[in-house]
């Protein structure tokens, strides 16, 4: 496994790879690895022969005021984690964007910008505006430079999932997207780098996110079809658990459109805060 910073040489050995008729398959990842993004690496190494890693926290995807600084990382453990797992290239580069100058502001020498601008509106487009703006411009930065001939996403970040497969279809990106289910922890917390961020109250608490989502899958079994039953219980669960939702809705799977009821397949996401970290998770519904 060899760790490559400089975006020339990345490209330079996916070039020469394919020249060898090696398919390759990137993970995109802000490091901090956890199990859920092991899968995703499980998942990769059976759809290629060559699997590369990348490990880059990206700022344009954090607005000011925003936990950039704090996101946690471990290169080290995270090289250890994929060690025993096929990776062939890790690649962590030092900064994927030109700065002309420290002394200016960081979006300074880079001026262009990738929108999908349906769906980056609702869900998590609500309070973080710029959010997939910058998702979507390093991920297209990264197939650019990998030239990867699929890339694997996860389903825990669901609407980032279905935007950059928006995004590789409205932009001709040759790569084939591929989304995996979300891993949890074994009481069901959905596994996130920022985890390790929340005090073990907090960590408590959380999980009332994911019993609330289980409670919605329940009522859909039983019958159920009304979004807004759905919703309340699950405001209400997480709030008097001490939690800050900042939405919890029910979607349509493609369009990611609210739905009122659930007549076709559908996801329940919720983003809410506990403490200073905000989490992030979904089931996905069908009432068939
Ligand atoms: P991140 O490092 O948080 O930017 O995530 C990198 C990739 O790992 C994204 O495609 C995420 O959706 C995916 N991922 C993060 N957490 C999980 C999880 N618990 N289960 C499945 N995939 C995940």
């Amino acid at each position: 496994m060899a760790i490559v910073r400089e975006k020339g040489a990345m490209r330079q050995w996916s070039r020469s790879q394919r020249q060898c008729g090696q398919r390759i398959a990137l993970v995109p990842t802000m490091g901090f690895l956890h199990q859920g993004h092991l899968s995703l690496v499980a998942e990769a190494r059976l759809r290629a022969d060559k699997v590369v890693v990348s490990i880059y926290v990206n700022p344009g995807q954090f607005a000011p005021g925003e936990d950039l600084d704090v996101y946690p990382r471990d290169f080290d453990s995270d090289v250890e984690k994929l060690k025993p797992l096929g990776v062939d290239i890790i690649f962590n580069p030092h900064d994927l964007y030109v700065r002309e100058s420290p002394e200016k502001n960081r979006e300074s020498g880079h001026e262009t910008w990738i929108r999908v601008e349906n769906l980056e509106r609702p869900l998590c487009g609500g309070s973080r505006p710029l959010f997939f703006r910058g998702v979507a411009t390093v991920v297209s930065k990264l197939l650019n430079i990998v030239e990867p001939d699929v890339v694997v996403f996860g389903k825990k970040d669901y609407q980032q999932w279905r935007v950059l497969a928006r995004m590789v279809r409205d932009l001709d990106f040759g790569v084939e997207v591929i989304g995996c289910p979300l891993v949890r922890e074994a009481d069901g917390l959905a596994m996130s780098s920022r985890n390790v961020r929340l005090t073990a109250t907090e960590r408590k608490n959380a999980l009332a996110i994911f019993h609330s989502l289980k409670r919605a899958e329940e009522l859909v079994r039983s019958g159920e079809t009304d979004s807004s039953v759905l919703i309340e219980q699950a405001v209400t669960a997480i709030s008097n658990a001490g939690g800050k939702v900042d939405y919890a809705s029910i979607v349509d799977q493609e369009t990611l459109k609210s739905v009122d009821k659930i007549t076709k397949p559908s996801v329940f996401a919720i983003t809410a805060w506990f403490g200073s970290v905000r989490l992030l998770d979904n089931v996905e519904l069908s009432n068939n």
